[in-house]
This record gives C-alpha cells, sequence and structure tokens, in this order.
C-alpha cells in the first residue's frame, strides 16, 4: 500500500509539476511569436521599397545615352521609395530602443502649447501641398510634464495622419483646451475615419486598416505604435471619436501643471 501511494504521490507530482511548466512558459512562448512576427512582418515591409528601387534601376541601366531630365520618372520613383525605406529603419530603430527600455521620456515642465503651435507651424507646409486647411487654436501658456521631443513626435504623427487619411479640399483643425487641471490636445480631421472594430488594432506595429492606400501616402504602419508609447509614457489618457466617411478626431488628455 505504501508503494502504492508513493508511486500515486509521484505521478501526481509529476502531472502537477509539467503542468505548471508549461503555464511559466506560455509567456514566454507568447513573446517568441510576437517577435517572430515583427521580424517577418519588417522584413516583408522593406523587402517592397527594395523591389521598387532595383527594378528601377534596372529599366535606367537599359538605357544608353538620355539626360537625367528624360529619366526623372525612374529617378523619382527610386527617391520615394528610399524616402520610405528610411522612414521605417528610423521607426523600427525608436520601437526596438522602446522594447529593450533604452530610451525613456525625459520629463521635465514644458510648454505644451509652444510646442503644439511649433509642430503647426511645421506641419502647415504638407497641409498646404495636399490643399488642405490646417487650423490650430491653442490656449496660451499651458504647462506639463513631459519630454519635448517626444510630445512633438506624438503630435507630428497625428497631424501627419490626419493630413494623410484626408482628402484633397478637407480640414485638419488642431485644438489645445484646458480645464482647471487637464489639458486636451485634439487633431480633428475631415478624412475617410476608421471604424469602431479598428480603433484599438490602429495601434498594434504594422496595422493598417488598407495597406495600399496607406502605401500610396508614404505611411510605414508604425507611427501609432509609437505614439501609443509615447501617450503611456506620459500617463496621458487618450480617446478616439470618429465616423465613417465623416472624419476622425484623437484626443489626448494631459495633467497640466499650471498655477
Ligand atoms: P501609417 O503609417 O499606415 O499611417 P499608423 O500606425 O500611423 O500607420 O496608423 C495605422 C492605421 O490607422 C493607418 O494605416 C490608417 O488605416 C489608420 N489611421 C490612422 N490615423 C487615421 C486618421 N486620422 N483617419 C483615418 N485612419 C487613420
Amino acid at each position: 500500500i505504501i508503494v502504492t501511494i508513493g508511486l500515486c504521490s509521484v505521478i501526481v507530482l509529476i502531472i502537477i509539476s509539467s503542468f505548471l511548466a508549461k503555464r511559466s512558459l506560455e509567456p514566454v512562448k507568447q513573446s517568441y511569436e510576437r517577435q517572430k512576427e515583427f521580424v517577418a512582418d519588417a522584413s516583408h515591409e522593406l523587402r517592397t521599397p527594395l523591389t521598387i528601387i532595383k527594378s528601377n534601376l534596372e529599366v535606367l541601366s537599359l538605357k544608353e545615352e538620355e539626360t537625367i531630365v528624360e529619366n526623372k520618372k525612374w529617378f523619382d520613383n527610386i527617391y520615394t521609395e528610399t524616402d520610405v525605406m528610411a522612414k521605417l529603419v528610423q521607426n523600427l530603430l525608436t520601437l526596438a530602443q522602446m522594447d529593450n527600455k533604452q530610451i525613456s521620456a525625459n520629463m521635465q515642465i514644458v510648454v505644451l502649447s509652444l510646442i503644439v503651435e511649433n509642430v503647426c507651424k511645421k506641419m502647415s507646409v504638407l497641409a498646404r501641398e495636399k490643399d488642405i486647411l490646417l487650423q490650430s487654436i491653442i490656449a496660451d501658456d499651458v504647462l506639463v510634464k513631459g519630454d519635448q521631443n517626444r510630445l512633438e513626435q506624438l503630435f507630428v504623427i497625428l497631424i501627419d495622419n490626419a493630413i494623410k487619411y484626408t482628402p484633397k479640399g478637407g480640414q485638419v483643425k488642431v485644438s489645445l483646451m484646458t480645464t482647471s487641471d487637464k489639458a486636451y490636445i485634439s487633431v480633428k480631421d475631415t478624412g475617410i475615419g476608421i471604424e469602431e472594430e479598428d480603433k484599438n488594432k490602429i495601434f498594434q506595429r504594422f496595422y493598417r486598416v488598407d495597406k495600399v492606400r496607406s502605401r500610396e501616402q508614404g505611411g510605414v504602419g508604425l507611427g501609432l505604435s509609437i505614439a501609443k508609447w509615447i501617450i503611456d509614457e506620459h500617463k496621458a489618457t487618450l480617446e478616439i471619436k470618429s465616423k465613417l466617411n465623416e472624419g476622425s478626431e484623437f484626443i489626448i488628455g494631459f495633467t497640466s501643471k499650471n498655477k
């Protein structure tokens, strides 16, 4: 009887420990799977511009005695794709640094109103090129605790998206409003809108509602995952209001440091 009980206990122990080992390995397995998926997506995204650059160079290499002006179309394609690749590599680097915790937000008291104003000025050229009216209504002297460069990067991503996903002739409105203890930045466009089911997905790496459309606009699907990291680092809130074919509004809420 003792031997049987002993044997049974050993078997039960083996079953429990193998179950526990399997469970504790689950997060590692998931993280490995995510990593594998990320590398596969990144490689795929890098291959597309490289293929286009290569084929354009092939066309050029077959031409004889023609001037640069005559071949402008091929050079332009190469230039555009090199730009896409440079942006992609820069974003990948930022995400890798975020994952490895090599960068963290450098928090100081900053003038949020000035940062937003400067980004709007910078982005107005792009808006004009697309015939989009970029308006800004910004409350004065709003202070928050934040990282100047990261906040700039966040507003560039949001305004750039608003311009990218709004058809010619549309409007993008950037507002900074305050309550007694909060500062809200709203980036509102009259663009294509986002469906309810996509609202969470758009923060995933490489997720794009319409891959072709995003690519045509020079998108690589990483902007909002970087934006989300910056929002979280600032312990800010995020709300998205959107209606398909009518427009979207991204509202970020910061704790203000005024008074
Ligand atoms: P991308 O480089 O493709 O713009 P993002 O990560 O910045 O990548 O955005 C992910 C996706 O979210 C976009 O491809 C687009 O489908 C959607 N999106 C982002 N901003 C907007 C917006 N203002 N209006 C409509 N769709 C948007």
